[in-house]
């Protein structure tokens, strides 16, 4: 028997500049304006529906970033609130994670007139007790979590990161209490394809090469026990924005972990940005399509999975 195929293609979708290194709002008009129609327009061609989680604050600017994928098929899930560094998730109190799930989710919902139930957190940054919260809030799917991604020490948040390593690597219904592992909340978590290496936009921009080797190990995996793969990727990687200085603001608080999470962070991610970026996405897609991949959002995979 064929294992089950199935591919979720998730974007976040912000107003952080990866070539200015920072949260700018005008940002934002280049999402809507060019990254989100040259994103939409390959989907059509590969018959892709996605899924795309909004941060509020995007959503709040500019309306119609939300409303062009919601008319054209996609899912609407939430970012949060804010990507700001300091006001991560797992940095909040539970009653500002609450507050900040809750908003988010009314100002989606206020845009395109359905419920929201799926999230990815900013930074992909969450605690244990996260299941709780996402119940309370009206959840019903994450995507935060990237089981066997090892490069966490250029990221911010990296000591919670440490619990990816033993997470499960098949979607899983949470424990209640602990995103990280299997149980038997109504949370469903939906796992960033990883095998040391992430399988995620910036990692196809920076070295292309070593991508299509991490994606031909996870698609042995695939066949193997039937793995869903998620691809996550931002509008912001495929906009040719204007650079407003070549300074790196610093966001870490010591030096060391200014020179890996900022400074050469930084220096990768520019890599193939833009319209760059847009041949490499294709050959991913192409590739799931020849491979007979199904193409479903986290919404429509939490309904299958149910029942
Ligand atoms: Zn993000």
């Amino acid at each position: 028997m064929k294992t089950e195929r199935i591919c979720l293609i998730t974007n976040d979708v912000e107003t952080t500049s990866i070539l200015n290194h920072k949260l700018r709002d005008k940002t934002g008009e280049y999402v809507l304006n060019q990254g989100m129609p040259r994103l939409l327009d390959l989907y059509d061609k590969y018959g892709v529906k996605a899924t795309f989680f909004y941060t509020g604050h995007i959503a709040k600017l500019y309306p119609d970033v939300v409303r062009i994928a919601y008319e054209r098929g996609h899912e609407v899930g939430s970012h949060g609130l804010t990507h700001e560094v300091s006001k991560a998730f797992d940095v909040l109190s539970p009653e500002e994670q609450l507050s900040h799930l809750r908003q988010s989710k009314q100002i989606l919902e206020d845009i395109i007139g359905e419920e929201v139930v799926s999230f990815r957190a900013p930074a992909a940054r969450v605690d244990e007790r996260f299941p709780l919260i996402m119940r309370e809030a009206g959840f019903k799917v994450d995507s935060s979590v990237s089981s066997q991604r090892l490069d966490m020490m250029f990221s911010f948040g990296a000591l919670k990161k440490l619990h990816w390593i033993t997470a499960p690597r098949k979607a899983y219904f949470t424990k209640e209490d602990n995103i990280f592992k299997r149980g038997g909340s109504e949370i469903l978590e939906v796992p960033i394809s990883a095998m040391g290496f992430p399988y995620i936009g910036t990692f196809m921009r920076i070295a292309p090469a070593l991508n299509r080797c991490t994606r031909q190990v996870l698609y042995w995996e695939t066949l193997c026990n039937g793995r869903q793969f998620v691809f996550l990727t931002h509008p912001n990687e495929f906009i040719d924005e204007d650079q407003e200085t070549t300074e790196i603001e610093r966001r870490a608080k010591n030096y060391i972990s200014y020179l890996l999470g900022d400074v050469i962070r930084h220096r990768l991610k520019v890599k193939n940005l833009g319209a760059k970026a847009l041949p490499l996405y294709d050959r991913e897609l192409e590739f799931f399509q020849r491979k007979d991949f199904e193409f479903v959002t986290c919404k429509e995979y939490y309904k299958r999975i149910k029942k």
